[in-house]
Formats: C-alpha cells, structure tokens, sequence
C-alpha cells in the first residue's frame, strides 16, 4: 500500500515524462476508477489538456491541469500510475489509459480499492479529503510542538496516532511500524503515556524513516511500482515491518506481532518499551 515515501516516488519518476505533456486520449476500461462530475466524461473532462504540475499531499497524488482542474489518485492498496514511452496493451488490471502527445499512462489497480478523481478547478481547497490532512510531517509545520500537543492526554495507541492523518499525513503500517522500532517505543502505549523526550525521539524517528524511504524509492513488499514501473528498495533496510517472529536485528530477540487498532503491528519486546 502506497504510503508517503512510495507515492512521493511515483511524483518525482513520473514527473519528467509527464509535464508539459498534452493528453490526447482518455480510455475507462473499468468504470468505477474514474471519479467526476455527473454529466462530465473523463474524455470531455481531459482531453487537451495539459499537465502543468504533480503534486503530492500525504499519500494523494496531484496531477495538476492547465484550466485549473486536478485529478486526484488515491492509490489505497493496489494502485499504480506507470508511464510507458510506447503504448501498449495493458491486461486485466488496467482500468485506465490516457495516451499523452508522447507515451501512455496507466493506471492499474488488482484490488480496485484506488480511484482517478476528477476535481474541476477552484475546488480542490474544498476537497474533503484533503482538508482534513494533517501536516507534512518532512515539512515544516509538523513542529515538535505540535506534535507534543497533538498526542498529549491521549488515550489511544501511538501506533494508532501515527496512522491517523489528521495528526500528521502519510505514515502507513509499513513506516508506523519503522518508525515506533527506531524509537525504541511500544506501538500499543496510549499516545498520551509518552514523556517529551519519547515524543522527540518518535518525532525524529519519523522524519528520518520517511525521508530514507523516499531515498530508497519507497519499499516493495508486494505490489508497489513507482512512475517507470520499477520497484523499491527500502524493503532490504526493514528492521520489524513484515519480519514477525523473526529476530531482531539488534537485540536477537524473537520479534512480536500483534494487532493495534486493527492493524498488525510488529515490535521487538527487547528494545522497545
Ligand atoms: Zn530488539
């Protein structure tokens, strides 16, 4: 599942084969990919238009258009945006292609969990799903600060904080996990039991694991592609994510898997407390 680091990925691969580029063809293979407007078509919607700018909020990409609109993609799990410089037959999973004056992009999607979402210029400030984001947490209003206020007198799991977006967007289970290991905190700990010196070393640990993540190109467990169909590679510098009951690479102590807000969650017993 795309977090941060993988869709910050597809961004920066993507955007030197799609900028400046005008959408020539726009082809639906299966409806329901493809949000807009009643009595809007994707083709009438993007046809000729040129793509000015990608953007990225949390785990959403922004393909900017040059009339002001913006399709937004919710990759969710399986979703993936590859552009390939000849077109080509997509297979079952292709639910839409648009050729652009050089090259076709596709977007593909096994689980059909992701959408295309069509948000017609000036309404983009308004889009539910993104006001509601918290801030970057690789930007600068993601202070120590606020993120001290934010988790103090908390009652739910830390682990279960890291993943709500409205504190701080584009963790997932893969960098929640990295992230609370790298810390040396448990991931079931009520958020608001953390002294400021956890809180900093999280806070830390946080920005430093999605920031390697984006170095690596993001990590591929299963299914994730970035824009040139590539895969990651942070999935070698693991230390819990995907690794229960193996042991830990720092401690040699079996690693624990346990469920946290209904998410699995893997923790070493040894150096997190
Ligand atoms: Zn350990």
């Amino acid at each position: 599942m795309p977090e941060l680091p993988e869709v910050e990925t597809i961004r920066r691969t993507l955007a030197p084969h799609v900028l400046g580029q005008t959408i020539k063809k726009v082809r639906v293979n299966w409806p329901g990919a493809f949000v807009l407007p009643p009595k809007l078509t994707p083709a009438r919607a993007l046809r000729e238009r040129e793509i000015v700018a990608l953007g990225r909020r949390g785990k959403y990409l922004l393909l900017e258009l040059d009339d002001g609109a913006t399709v937004v993609v919710h990759f969710r799990m399986t979703g993936a945006l590859v552009y390939y410089p000849r077109a080509r037959a997509g297979d079952a999973h292709t639910h839409v292609v648009v050729n652009l004056t050089n090259g076709q992009l596709h977007y593909t999607d096994q689980r059909k969990f992701g959408r295309l979402q069509y948000v017609p210029a000036g309404e983009l400030a308004t889009l539910a799903c993104l006001t509601k984001l918290g801030p970057e947490p690789t930007g600068e209003d993601f202070c120590l600060e606020y993120f001290a206020r934010k988790l103090d007198g908390k009652k739910t799991a830390i682990k279960a904080a890291l993943l709500d977006q409205t504190i701080v967007c584009g963790l997932g289970n893969i960098y929640a996990d990295e992230a609370l290991f790298r810390a040396g905190i448990l991931p079931f700990r009520p958020a608001g039991t953390l002294r400021l010196s956890e809180v900093f070393l999280l806070y830390d640990a946080v920005r430093l694991t999605l920031t390697q993540g984006i170095a690596a190109g993001g990590t591929t467990f299963r299914d994730y592609r970035d824009g040139d169909g590539h895969s990651g590679s942070f999935q070698n510098q693991l230390r819990v994510y995907g690794r229960g009951a193996q042991p830990c690479l720092t401690c040699g102590l079996p690693l624990h898997k346990v469920r946290v807000g209904g998410r699995a969650s893997v923790y070493c017993p040894g150096c997190q407390h």
